[in-house]
């Protein structure tokens, strides 16, 4: 009699990939990489909309491949570069031709001061010399450098890092610096946004002693060895800076394209048009019910799932097994966001530009009235392959945690009232309405106070779960590395959990 063993398989397991946004790519990419520590398995990727992708996304303005989301990935996380690498696309990177930002701050666009750490200043000079902060605003910051603190707050498991920073520097900081650079990554509120999950190192930086600008100057230099969400505040110093993002040629969605591509010629099996709409158990495997009209049929049998959808889809098809961690997945709120691309005559814009763009303090003012806009990325300035002579393509935001204005214009009204902001802030005649409007309805989630322990605890739960790991933004990252990340370990937790059961029939 022979012992089942890996190689002794006669039938490869099936592995349900569900979504295939970036995490659930990613999973499959790993789930169909032979290996030495598992046996191939068969991939079926069922995804609900009619394209790969989720939220990477591009479109075609005059021959150029432009980003309607995600434009550029970190490079000092790895997960992202190290996938285009083994995709065969490493010639393919390219860095931003432009450093730096500004925000719109009194009424005008500044240049964001050095020492920044996620937004958080690490050194009083720049702030003084930013012009961003009246005298009063900055003597409420110094008190942090002349006044330390005696004693310090304990701060226990977590806390908003809006009241972490506004205790110590005061409100105008959180307000024009912090919520700015950290709502340009995932459209939140400061007050409601995850210490821990966001800037770990500000937790611990506020329970010590002494100026929290210094601590953090102190905690950046031990920082900087690790990999963050939000990268480096400032390049390293000395020698040429690696860049501190990457996108690709033929743009960051086509990291999504490339890996659906190499999938097919792995053999893995993809349907679109695929929602699941039901998990059902059947002894130790799983059985993925799928809508009507699904080209995979009415469903597909699986020895391991790896669920890469948002929380609230994750939420649905966990609950009948896992109900107490489904209640804390629809807890995860998200914030929409509505891009505005559009190109403006290069000549009605006045002076130079500086940076890759600018950033919009939520209670910034435009024309009198509260400022629609959140951030502008200059895309042809960033990413000189976009450069068309005599025109500058921009990608306005709008909307955010607590701002959903937007939803209520239509995509006209939008356009004109963008355009008429840009008009106003970069100081040219009025510009023509005529641009390209994406909504991203519920797209960024929110990792309020407690995220990583309401995160732990799902992630204990579905562990009990026969072959079943979760992935993707709603988890431990919403930047396209940390999802790439997410779905690979889940892959390789779902695999190793496959290859771990005897054969079906083998006693
Ligand atoms: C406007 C915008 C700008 C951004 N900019 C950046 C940036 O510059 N850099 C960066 O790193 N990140 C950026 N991000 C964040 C990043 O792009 C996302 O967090 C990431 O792409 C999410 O990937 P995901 O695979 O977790 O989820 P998603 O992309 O949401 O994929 C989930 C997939 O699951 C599918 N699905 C849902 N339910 C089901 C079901 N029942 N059955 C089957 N399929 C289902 C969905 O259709 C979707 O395709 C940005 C995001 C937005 C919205």
């Amino acid at each position: 009699m022979t012992t089942p063993t890996r190689a002794a398989r006669t039938t490869r397991p099936v592995v349900a990939v569900v979504g295939a946004g970036i995490a659930g790519l990613a999973a499959a990419w790993e789930l169909a990489s032979e290996t030495a520590d598992g046996p191939p398995v068969d991939v079926v990727v069922l995804e609900a909309a009619g394209r790969p992708g989720g939220k990477l996304r591009s479109v075609d303005l005059d021959g150029r491949r432009v980003d309607l989301a995600a434009d550029a990935f970190l490079a000092r996380r790895p997960e992202a570069t190290e996938l285009c690498r083994e995709l065969g696309l490493g010639d393919e990177l390219v860095a931003p031709g432009q450093s730096g930002a500004s925000v719109l701050a009194r009424g005008r666009l500044r240049q964001l001061p050095g020492g920044l750490h996620l937004g958080i200043p690490t050194r009083f000079g720049p702030l003084v010399r930013s012009g961003m902060f009246s005298p009063a605003e900055l003597v409420r910051a110094a008190l942090d450098v002349v006044v330390p603190r005696a004693r310090a707050h304990p701060v226990l498991g977590d806390a908003a890092v809006g009241s972490l920073v506004g205790d110590r520097l005061g409100r105008a900081v959180v307000d024009r610096l912090v919520g700015p650079l950290l709502g340009g990554i995932n459209a939140g509120d400061p007050d409601q946004l995850s210490a821990a999950a966001t800037v770990p190192v500000l937790l611990a930086a506020a329970s010590q002693t002494g100026s929290l600008m210094r601590r953090l100057r102190e905690a950046g230099t031990r920082a900087s060895a690790r990999p963050s969400e939000l990268g480096p505040a400032e390049p390293p110093q000395g020698g040429a800076p690696p860049p501190v993002f990457w996108s690709l040629r033929s743009s960051t969605a086509s990291l999504a394209e490339a890996v659906d591509g190499a999938l097919a010629t792995r053999g893995a099996t993809r349907h679109v048009d695929s929602a699941v709409e039901r998990l059902e158990r059947v002894g130790d495997r799983w059985r993925l019910h799928l809508a009507p009209g699904s080209p995979a049929g009415d469903h597909v049998d699986a020895d391991g799932v790896v669920l890469a959808v948002p929380a609230g889809p994750a939420a649905s098809l966990l609950r009948p097994h896992v109900p107490a961690a489904a209640e804390l997945l629809e807890g995860v709120e998200y914030a929409s966001v509505t891009v505005v691309t559009l190109a403006i005559p290069e000549a009605s814009v006045p002076g130079s530009l500086a940076g890759t763009g600018f950033l919009v303090p939520r209670n910034e003012h435009v024309g009198g009235r509260p400022a629609l806009v959140t951030g502008c990325t200059y895309l042809s300035l960033k990413w000189p392959h976009l450069r068309r002579h005599g025109e500058l393509l921009v990608r306005a935001s709008t909307g955010r945690a607590g701002d959903d204005r937007p939803a209520d214009l239509d995509d006209d009204e939008l356009a004109a009232a963008v355009s008429a902001e840009l008009a106003e802030i970069l100081g040219t005649g009025p510009l023509a309405p005529d641009a390209l409007v994406t909504r991203w309805v519920d797209a960024l989630p929110q990792y309020r106070p407690g995220h990583l322990l309401r995160v732990a605890r799902v992630e204990e739960a579905v562990g009990k779960l026969p072959a079943l790991a979760v992935a993707g933004a709603a988890y431990r990252g919403v930047g396209v590395p940390a999802c790439v990340g997410s779905g690979r370990a889940a892959a390789r937790s779902v695999r190793e959990a496959v290859a771990s059961r005897p054969e079906p029939g083998s006693g």
